[in-house]
């Protein structure tokens, strides 16, 4: 996993992500292509942090999405 590997997110909420967006289309195709940007700058840069904002967007939407199951 690109941000968990990054120590950028916990291991539980690394699993979390990795099951939502396997679940979800809308997240997974967002998460997708901020990953293909990063991996494109990574190859000149070395240190690129991962969008703060698109992790705390998927984390609310994985909220949402459990506690609306539940
Ligand atoms: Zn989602």
């Amino acid at each position: 996993m690109y941000l968990a590997s990054d120590n950028q997110l916990e291991d539980d909420v690394a699993i979390h992500f990795e099951q939502h967006l396997e679940k979800c289309p809308h997240c997974a195709g967002r998460f997708q292509a901020v990953v293909h940007v990063l991996t494109l700058v990574r190859k000149r840069c070395r240190r690129v942090p991962a969008p703060q904002g698109l992790i705390v967007r998927i984390r609310q939407h994985i909220r949402i999405v459990e506690e609306g199951k539940s």
